[in-house]
């Protein structure tokens, strides 16, 4: 299940105006990727976006908070081209511009172009996908305007490429709000601040930050939201926070607030299902724990339901335990580990199908249970698995006969037919998003309404986030922008149902009620919709059967005011006296970070044992591993070749110097745990291998530890030698 991290929640529906003078040699395409901006000719800047420009125009070092929808980028153009164009004849300005998110990359990208090409400036992009066959420092200097993801140039600054920010004469940070920690703009940051503090004589570039929400941390009141604002401006070394202001009027007839409705639902009064399930549940959990007593107190943790985010991230420790427990009999080791994997991984899938039961129809969480079954069956399929496959099997009938019972309908899932049916009778032309909380939910509530003959007319499309998670990989960018295209250009596409995507930069035009169904936490900032009439009748849902959420989503509303609130009252401040509070946070923040940089990461040069995550067979020393192109972990020697098998990939795709081919799993019988991938890289045909699939054991004293990321393992990193592979 995915993060449940809570966050504000920003819901604004913004609608987009038909060009005012629309250029007829050019017809205005409804399906060009989204943007802010509108590149005709006859562009003219609002009134509030000259307001928003201004002190960034007078040279000052200004974070620009204004809400989505409002035309940032053109703001951001409007200062771009002033900045350049002020510079005298035989001087130069250069500016960079960081985009954190790819599709906001290639966006930016395409507007400066279009936009500067005109006037005669260069513009050009790096970003993740280019870095490795491009040069950054030639990029940097023979362009105008270049725009980049944050890493490529945190990297160019540690290797030297770029010698110093003072190449720059204007830094842009989309997304401003990012800086903090260790994010690469913190880093980029920490550069410049260092520069400014050591007393360099070099002149260092003016900073734009821009943002819909500075956000206020763990803020409780006004004063503590105010220390974190100054906080995120020292860290951008900002002397103006730039609001609408004079100009309010004209900002609110162009952003539109939604209508909130929270509806609190009722649940089941009885359920069947979850009975039968949770038996099985404590069944397992009782096999799991015979297998050995020792680890007993590992499965004694109290205050734990079935059916929860909590029962999840408790199996999840469990398994984990389960996986680093040791025996001086490595045989009997490597079956009681084995086991317990298979007991947690049935556990979770239990408690999904609950989770699915909670929120939509009983017959979509079986359905969920019956493929996991099939699979299990297809695969490995041994004594433990047939125990539970045949426990499970011996509940089916009286599962599926729960699940047919009109009379356990949910009423969540009534409740969001009623509003689903009421919307589009005083609305037919509505355009719905629907978020959920996880990718199995999509699924059900899909089907739920295709199934659904008075909702079926809706033709619900799907988008999901790019990340992965335990049971689904994500969709990939070229799948959501079909998606997207669908829901916008298809009349018949009435509803998208999406987990969180918000956060990955992506638009989703055109749709005028967002309905939260048990959504708590992200942030959700890219709502639009076309047409005035739209946007004014927009609805906002939130769906719940947990007064808590509803609870938190009124904390939201609460938090969004009181960061306005001291916005408004650090306006108020003189700026020197800013300015001087400024540059005594970055002085004591710079203090702290020169004595903890004083730790060195030492890697540790002994070398230890990989063992497979599931079944702890031994699969290679860390002594034979070989790092690829500064990121990827190669195995060299024959010996690993024995210990995995490869499967043909199903979708073979390049990725900078390398062609992945296959997948590659854990040889030993019955196990098949997924290590990595094969991939075709230069004239080699080479593994490379996740951490996270293996137990890291050191030799000497048998000490076992997990690692998620292969950044967290402090193993010598020996680069990967092609004479060494061709002996
Ligand atoms: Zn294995």
């Amino acid at each position: 299940l995915e993060d449940d991290e809570i966050e504000t929640s920003d819901i604004q529906i913004f609608y987009k105006e038909e060009p005012e003078c629309p250029n007829l040699s050019q017809n205005p395409s409804p399906t060009s990727p989204v943007s802010d901006v509108r590149l005709d000719d006859s562009l003219v800047p609002r009134n509030y976006q000259l307001e928003l420009a201004l002190p960034a125009k007078e040279g000052k070092n200004t974070i620009i908070c204004a809400p989505t929808g409002c035309g940032k980028t053109f703001v951001s153009l409007l200062i771009c081209e002033h900045h350049l164009k002020k510079f005298p004849q035989g001087q130069k300005g250069k500016v960079v511009f960081f985009a954190i998110q790819l599709p906001v990359y290639e966006q930016q990208k395409s507007v400066f172009s279009k936009y500067f090409e005109k006037l005669g400036y260069k513009v050009a992009g790096v970003s993740g996908a280019t870095s490795e066959i491009v040069s950054v420092e030639e990029i940097v200097e023979n362009n105008d305007i270049i725009i980049l993801t944050p890493q490529i140039l945190v990297n160019s600054l540690r290797k030297g490429t770029v010698p110093s920010l003072s190449v720059f004469t204007l830094m842009i940070f989309d997304e401003c709000h990012n800086t903090g920690k260790h994010h690469p703009y913190n880093m980029i940051m920490f550069n410049y601040l260092d520069q400014k503090l050591g007393g360099s004589s070099d002149p260092l570039p003016q900073v734009i930050g821009l943002t819909a929400s500075v956000g206020t941390g763990d803020a409780k009141n006004t004063t503590e939201a105010m220390e974190y604002i100054c906080k995120l401006c020292a860290s951008l070394d900002t002397s103006v926070i730039a609001t609408v202001k004079d100009n309010l009027e004209e900002l609110e007839e162009i952003v539109y607030k939604p209508q909130k409705f929270f509806r609190k639902v009722k649940l089941r009064t009885t359920d069947r299902f979850k009975c039968i399930i949770s038996q099985l549940m404590r069944e397992t959990e009782s096999l799991a724990k015979k297998i050995f007593d020792e680890l007993e107190n590992v499965f004694q943790i109290q205050n734990r339901n079935f059916g929860t985010q909590k029962y999840e991230q408790w199996i999840l420790s469990v398994q984990k335990t389960c996986i680093l427990f040791q025996l001086p009999d490595k045989e009997e080791e490597s079956r009681i580990c084995k086991a317990l994997y298979l007991y947690t991984s049935h556990l979770r899938k239990y408690n999904d199908a609950l989770i699915i039961n909670e929120h939509a129809r009983m017959k979509d969480a079986l359905d969920y249970l019956k493929d996991f079954f099939a699979n299990v069956r297809a695969a490995g399929f041994d004594e433990i698995e047939q125990n539970l496959t045949w426990r499970f099997e011996e509940k089916l009938r009286e599962l599926e006969s729960v699940s047919m019972d009109p009379g356990n309908e949910n009423p969540k899932l009534q409740d969001l037919s009623f509003i689903l049916q009421e919307e589009y009778h005083l609305n037919p032309e509505s355009r719905t998003i629907l978020f959920v909380k996880t990718r199995a939910l999509v699924d059900a509530l899909k089907k739920w309404i295709e199934e659904n003959s008075e909702l079926s007319f809706l033709k619900p499309g799907i988008l999901t986030g790019r990340g992965k998670t335990n049971q689904n990989t994500g969709m990939t960018l070229p799948a959501q922008k079909c998606a997207l295209d669908a829901f916008r250009t298809d009349g018949d596409n009435k509803i998208l149902i999406a987990t969180s995507v918000a956060d990955e930069g992506i638009d989703i035009a055109q749709c005028n009620l967002v309905i939260l169904y048990e959504y708590v936490g992200n942030v959700i900032r890219m709502i639009q919709t076309r047409g005035r009439g739209r946007a004014r009748g927009s609805k906002c849902f939130l769906l719940t059967s947990n007064a808590d959420v509803i609870e938190k989503e009124k904390i939201n509303i609460y938090k969004e005011k009181m960061m306005n609130d001291s916005i408004l009252r650090l306006q108020t401040w003189n700026e020197a006296v800013f300015k001087e509070k400024v540059l005594q946070i970055q002085i004591q923040e710079k203090l702290i970070r020169d004595s903890q940089g004083k730790v060195e990461r030492v890697p540790d040069k002994e070398n230890k044992k990989l063992l497979c995550r599931k079944c702890k067979g031994f699969a290679c020393y860390t002594a034979d591993i070989r790092v690829v192109e500064d990121c990827h972990y190669t195995v060299v020697g024959d010996d690993f070749r024995k210990c995995y098998v490869s499967k043909l990939h199903p979708k073979p795709k390049s990725f900078g110097y390398f062609e992945k081919t296959a997948k590659i799993f854990c040889s030993r019988e019955n196990c098949s745990h997924d290590w990595g991938i094969h991939v075709k890289y230069k004239t080699f045909e080479i593994p490379v291998i996740k951490i996270e699939s293996f137990v890291v054991e050191d030799i000497a004293t048998g000490a076992q530890k997990l690692y998620a990321k292969w950044r967290d393992f402090l193993l010598e990193k020996i680069p990967f030698d092609a004479a060494e592979m061709s002996k």
